[in-house]
């Protein structure tokens, strides 16, 4: 049986990251990729300043904005910074990149491999290919089978959803009304050929009542509605995936969750590029030196934590969720308080 210090099951931001470290680090790893291909996901490709200072290259980055519009049923205010704040990506191409990055630091990937089990010390993949590890990384995404089988829970999910539209628009936009879309916000995102449109719902088992009432169809209902009225979406493709922000912990002796896989998204705004990535690395980091002691993951918890104290306070009531938005964005009018959003949000 073929064997590797680590294998990664996945090959998303969060598990190449991963492996591109652990390989300079001159260990042998292995990640495997279920689909044929690398990079392809159902994502806005929305990043935010942190994303962009860690160096994206530019021939990544499909749109860069030095402003965002940000909307309530009541008004309408632009945050607008002298330096671009806010950026689209392809994710294939950032897969490509990102793939090439591990390869040349000596990591294997190969494609068309889905992790279908673990035991203590080898993995079976497609079914039938049993390969041997001393460490093995769930990179595996929101339905991480990894996850599953090391018999951790996933409570707090969110559906995501978008059209993605031939239809080119100008400026990034935030869309917050609580009667279409509950606590979430609908979403602008233009790129080089095309533009995503999409907003979200919070199906958190925890909730005993769906956010406003409003459980998923309806929210997919007036967001259907609510387009409608805007824009013409004939030629435009609808995509759905689940975004795990439940984090239940990473480190499980030789197995870790990254990424998805360990619930680091944001249940508030979904975004989670970044903070797969940074799980990567730490895992990566622990795996090399068992005494590093998890910074960007402690950051990332820190911000969880502030971020589900926020989603609580939005989800409480609607008439005070609706004050709160248009506070906030009446907020977003004083110019030195832009920077001071851009980089809580960051
Ligand atoms: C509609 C939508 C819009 C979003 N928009 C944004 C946004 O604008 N900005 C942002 O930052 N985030 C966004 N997100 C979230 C973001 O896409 C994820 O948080 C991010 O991709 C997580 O990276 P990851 O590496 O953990 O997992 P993924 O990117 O999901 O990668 C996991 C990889 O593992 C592979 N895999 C799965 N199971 C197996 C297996 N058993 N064996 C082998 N391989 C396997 C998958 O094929 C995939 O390639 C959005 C999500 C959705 C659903």
């Amino acid at each position: 049986m073929k064997s590797y210090d680590v294998i990664i099951a996945g090959a998303g931001p969060a598990g190449l990251r991963c492996a591109e470290i652990l390989a300079k680090n001159n260990k042998k790893v292995l990640v495997l990729e279920k689909n044929k291909s690398i990079g392809s996901k159902v994502c806005a490709g929305g990043i935010t300043l942190k994303c962009l200072e860690m160096g994206i290259p530019n021939k990544i980055i499909q749109r860069k904005f030095k402003k965002a519009m940000i909307h309530t049923p009541h008004q309408t205010t632009e945050i607008k910074l002298d330096k671009p704040f806010v950026a689209t990506i392809n994710r294939e191409d950032l897969g490509k990149w990102m793939a090439q990055k591990a390869k040349n630091s000596g990591a294997e990937i190969i494609t068309d491999s889905k992790v279908t089990k673990f035991y203590q010390k080898h993995i079976v993949v497609n079914e039938k290919n049993k390969i041997g590890y001393k460490h093995l990384v769930g990179a595996d995404g929101s339905s991480s089978i990894i996850r599953k089988q090391l018999g951790i829970k996933t409570i707090n999910f969110a559906e995501a959803f978008h059209y993605i539209t031939p239809k080119k628009f100008n400026n990034i936009e935030i869309f917050f009304n609580p009667d279409c879309f509950g606590a979430f916000y609908a979403w602008i995102f233009p790129h080089k050929s095309f533009t995503s449109i999409g907003t979200g719902a919070d199906l958190s088992k925890k909730i005993k009542q769906p956010v406003f009432n409003l459980k998923l169809h309806d929210i997919k209902k007036n967001f259907d509605e609510w387009c409608s009225k805007r824009f013409d979406l004939s030629k435009a493709r609808f995509e759905a995936s689940i975004i795990n922000y439940d984090y239940r912990g990473h480190d499980f002796g030789n197995k870790f969750l990254i990424g998805d896989a360990g619930g680091f998204a944001s249940g508030l705004t979904g975004e989670g590029i970044y903070f797969a990535i940074k799980s990567g690395e730490d895992i990566a980091r622990r795996i090399i030196d068992n005494k590093y002691n998890y910074p960007n993951i402690q950051h990332i918890l820190k911000i969880k934590k502030i971020e589900e104290k926020i989603a609580r306070t939005l989800e409480r009531n609607k008439t005070i969720s609706k004050i709160e938005h248009e506070m906030m964005v009446a907020m977003a009018r004083v110019k030195w308080l832009n920077k001071k959003m851009v980089r809580f949000v960051d």
